[in-house]
């Protein structure tokens, strides 16, 4: 099959968050089974060019329909760890992409309503038809529109759309100007509740739901998240589209990349150990806590890495560092606080704990701490508000890190609480889960953990090599995308959906 991912991320290049872990993992497991693939990215200023190889022009005069003219674009191609990506650049004192970050501009919708239309005229003037087009996020949400209000009659007619969400918070909300400058144009028939209209914002177009309408197959990135989207708040707004549009929507558990997180080859750590040989992961405990000038004591390391946002259940993360310290534990966080709120708030307790030897606060990105954090860390927590997939519990299970996790969304399918959990033997448990979003229910499962470590040490191994044993490699989500992709590319393209009620009853969350 020949597959065509467009999306704004795509690791190591690019990188905000998990949406560029699962571009470049999904790729290179679908390359493996000897599918074709490629990546259509934007050409950011701020990309890690040393991750991409053999970046060169394949086409230097991309002339991309924009309002009344063209927007001169050129597209270059390089090789991202074996992954085949075509980079989008536009010439245009616009500046879409030099902009030295990925996300957080007001224009942002604009930029990426350029991108997704310079995508398509790519594929249609380089003759690229594959057959499936899968498209990320809210970002890539207007493919799938103009595919088949656009491109469907411009001799793309064979091409499916499977679109992914991984994140339902950030929709991309718009005005009318999309429709002009892509020359959608139509007002009044894109304006309709039953096509791009904000189900709550009736002066708005939401980008996602005009992904969801328009494409073949959509999905989130976990079971659980799935039905939280259809039945309860965690959609922002889009449970009514979703409902309507049930029969294409399903959940997909993440993968990671098992050559990237494996702790027997991991370049990033000093000491390599696998499941039946834990001995490298004391050493890397050791050697983690020389990195960060912890003392050397016999206590576990409890860690939290990922952003440092409201989604994340920052509160949650900061009880968490004074609990692990007063219950005769260590803490270590690495991560970056998404607004100033946070900022002053972690900036303002690292400075408190400045000198506290069992504690250390990183706030800034980094790869490869992040990766001697994983192997030297006892028990990762992730007290999530919210969270479609996540990965940090499923990277920490690979290193023999036991996760403490909230049970909301993917952490659900992945974290099977060791004392309580109904479904598996307690053979087949490998972590904590809590319930509550509060601090006491973090304790419940956090004192759980540690008082495993200390007094139960044996158990404590057993635990950690039952989650080692554990396969959340790409292998299985590949085969349920390739499932996805082998049924919509024998299916018409979607009619637009029939009309729907016109206000929706739940409140909005925006
Ligand atoms: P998100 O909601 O941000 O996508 P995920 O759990 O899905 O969260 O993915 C987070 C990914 O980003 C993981 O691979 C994690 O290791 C990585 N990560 C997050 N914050 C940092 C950081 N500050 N430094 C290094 N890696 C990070």
């Amino acid at each position: 099959m020949y597959i065509v991912q467009i999306a704004s991320e795509c690791a190591p290049a690019i990188k905000a968050g998990g949406l560029g872990d699962v571009v470049y993992g999904l790729s290179k497991e679908l390359q493996l089974r000897g599918h074709a693939v490629e990546v259509i990215v934007p050409m950011y200023d701020c990309m890690r060019y040393d991750q991409i190889w053999n970046l060169h022009m394949a086409y230097e005069h991309l002339h991309v329909p924009w309002y009344g003219g063209t927007i001169h674009t050129s597209v270059y191609c390089g090789w991202v760890h074996g992954v085949q990506c075509f980079f989008i650049q536009p010439h245009s004192h616009d500046n879409f992409f030099n902009r030295g970050c990925v996300y957080g501009h007001n224009d942002d919708y604009m930029r990426f309503t350029f991108f997704s239309k310079a995508a398509l005229e790519f594929l249609l003037v380089t003759n690229k038809r594959p057959d499936v087009i899968h498209c990320h996020d809210w970002q890539t949400g207007l493919v799938p529109v103009m595919l088949f209000e656009q491109y469907k009659w411009l001799g793309m007619g064979n091409q499916r759309v499977c679109y992914t969400i991984h994140n339902f918070k950030h929709q991309g909300l718009a005005g009318k100007d999309i429709l002009w400058a892509t020359r959608l144009n139509n007002e009044a028939y894109f304006f309709s509740y039953d096509r791009l209209r904000d189900n709550f914002n009736p002066f708005g177009l939401n980008i996602m739901k005009g992904g969801i309408v328009y494409s073949n197959h959509v999905n989130t990135v976990s079971p659980h998240h799935a039905w939280e989207a259809r039945f309860t708040d965690v959609s922002y707004g889009l449970g009514h589209t979703l409902h309507i549009h049930q029969n294409k929507f399903s959940g997909i558990l993440n993968g990671i990349d098992y050559q990237v997180w494996n702790p027997e080859t991991d370049p990033h750590i000093p000491f390599h150990y696998s499941v039946d040989d834990l001995s490298g992961k004391s050493k890397n405990r050791k050697a983690l806590r020389e990195r960060l000038w912890l003392r050397h004591e016999n206590k576990p390391i409890v860690a939290y890495i990922g952003r440092l946002d409201q989604q994340k259940g920052v509160d949650l993360v900061h009880h968490a560092i004074y609990y692990s310290l007063r219950r005769n534990a260590q803490f270590v966080l690495l991560g970056v606080p998404t607004g100033q709120a946070i900022a002053n708030r972690f900036w303002h307790e690292k400075h408190h704990l400045n000198n506290n030897p069992d504690c250390h606060l990183e706030l800034s990105f980094n790869e490869e701490l992040a990766h001697l954090i994983y192997a030297g860390a006892d028990i990762i927590i992730v007290p999530s508000n919210f969270e479609p997939c996540g990965l940090t519990q499923m990277i920490g299970l690979r290193y023999g890190t036991v996760p403490v996790v909230r049970g909301v969304g993917g952490l659900v399918d992945t974290v099977f609480d060791k004392d309580y959990d109904q479904t598996h033997p307690p053979e087949k448990r490998n972590g904590y889960v809590f319930y509550h979003n509060d601090p006491p229910a973090l304790e419940s499962a956090l004192e759980r953990a540690i008082g495993l470590w200390h007094y139960y040490p044996e158990e404590f191994r057993k635990l950690q090599k039952q989650g080692m044993r554990y396969d959340y490699s790409w292998r299985r989500p590949a085969e349920q995308y390739l499932a996805v992709y082998e049924k919509i590319r024998h299916k018409e393209p979607p009619p637009p959906a029939p009309p729907t009620p016109p206000s929706p009853t739940q409140t909005p969350q925006k």
